[in-house]
């Protein structure tokens, strides 16, 4: 529970040090440790209090949550005398909620998308009445029950699952805790996504347990598989190739390293009565393009969504030769007038760098192509216009010559 002086004007202050106001002026909900005034004061502010962020002059500048040990120490909830009680998280749920509706119209998609939606470190996935949090700083562990209680109380949903093992959390010195805060699961539950029907496994898939971020996507690349063979590598729970053996391919080979995965996308293939025309593979993706292409086998679209490949600056030059690579591959099982659909979930890379990897991939294997859809995430993913970092989803849809 939030404690009363939480709230007061008495809160902890954060003072800028002098000029350090100009991004947080712009709108930029974060702050560097560099930028404030690190003294002995700050340092002893327990991490994830809530403060109010001034200027050296004093002039308050904003409230959010505060942790001393980490390089964004400071996150932007809300104006100077917005206090973080129950009203206010209501309302700014019930306002993320309101932009969904207007957007996807069942209730399967990402309902708070962390800074962008106002709630710095919170994610919450809905996938009908079960609802997935996952918190990445101490100061939204330390709102957690406040968040949990609003949502419950907005949404009423069955179940509410804490994934608290993202690795952000290892940033702010957090553990890992993952469990049930209310009601029952039993394995997979059920997500209706553009018409069909996929399973997510909350408590131990992937994340939260579903993709929402690639709907509009899987969609599009579908559309293009009818009357078509279709490679979905790195499926999980198979969004790219259920979708396009619904949408009509005429045979569709998804392919991932995770046999849990596999079963999720079995699963979902029967659910949409297309077991028939799918085969699963467990494999490694390079190993299972390589071999495939070796064997000379083509597909009218190929889809390959990996995990992040750079997942911290460090691993840079490695993740974008990996996705050069991925290209090549992936382009070298494309048939003749085919599509290639490339993903990068990094959000260490920039839309442009990814571009050009892909582009020197397909050179390497001697393909031309066109752009037809460079996008991001869907629309239940908003970007912040402030944090470029948010924009993490880079997908690009090629027709190969
Ligand atoms: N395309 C999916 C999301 C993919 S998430 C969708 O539409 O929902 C990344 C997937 O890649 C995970 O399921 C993971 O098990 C799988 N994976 C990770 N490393 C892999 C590898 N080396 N080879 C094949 N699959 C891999």
């Amino acid at each position: 529970m939030m404690t009363e002086d939480q709230n007061t004007a008495d809160r902890p202050r954060i003072f800028l040090r002098p000029g350090g106001d100009k991004r947080v002026g712009r709108g930029n909900p974060w702050v560097y440790s560099n930028e404030v005034r690190m003294d002995g004061e700050a340092k002893a502010v327990p991490p994830g209090t809530i403060v109010q962020l001034v200027r050296i002059d004093g002039k308050p500048l904003g409230v959010g949550t505060f942790n001393p040990h980490t390089l964004i120490c400071f996150r932007r909830f809300a104006g100077p005398k917005t206090d973080i009680d129950r009203a206010w998280i209501t309302a700014t749920f019930a306002d993320a909620l309101d932009l969904r509706r207007r957007f996807v119209d069942v209730p399967f998609y990402r309902l708070v998308h962390a800074e962008a939606d106002g709630l710095p470190g919170l994610i919450v996935d809905r996938f009908g009445d079960v609802l997935v949090l996952q918190s990445g700083t101490a100061g939204m562990d330390l709102l957690l029950n406040d968040m949990v209680e609003a949502l419950d109380g907005l949404l009423s949903p069955k179940a509410i699952v804490l994934r608290n093992d993202g690795k952000g959390r290892r940033l702010e010195n957090l553990t890992e805790d993952v469990r049930l805060l209310k009601g029952e699961i039993e394995g997979a539950v059920e997500v209706h996504e553009n018409g069909l029907t996929f399973m997510a496994d909350p408590m131990a898939g992937q994340k939260t347990g579903w993709f929402c971020d690639q709907r509009d996507n899987r969609a599009f690349v579908a559309r293009l598989a009818e009357g078509r063979c279709m490679l979905d590598v790195y499926s999980y729970g198979g969004g790219f190739g259920i979708t396009a053996a619904a949408a009509g391919a005429t045979e569709v080979r998804v392919v991932d390293s995770s046999e849990s995965a596999l079963d999720l996308a079995r699963g979902a293939a029967e659910r949409n009565g297309v077991v028939g025309r799918c085969t699963f593979a467990k494999a490694n993706a390079f190993a299972e393009l390589e071999r495939l292409a070796e064997a000379g086998r083509r597909y009218g679209v190929v889809a390959c969504d990996p995990p992040a490949f750079v997942k911290s600056k460090k691993d840079l030059k490695a993740g974008l030769k990996g996705y050069r690579k991925l290209a090549a591959l992936g382009a070298r099982c494309v048939e003749p007038g085919g599509i290639l659909f490339m993903a990068s979930c990094s959000h260490n890379v920039e839309p442009a760098q990814f571009q050009a990897e892909v582009a020197a991939g397909l050179g390497r294997v001697g393909r031309r192509g066109r752009i037809i859809r460079a996008a991001g995430a869907a629309p239940d993913h908003p970007v912040h216009p402030q944090l470029p970092e948010t924009a993490y989803l880079k997908a690009l849809v090629l027709a190969l010559d």
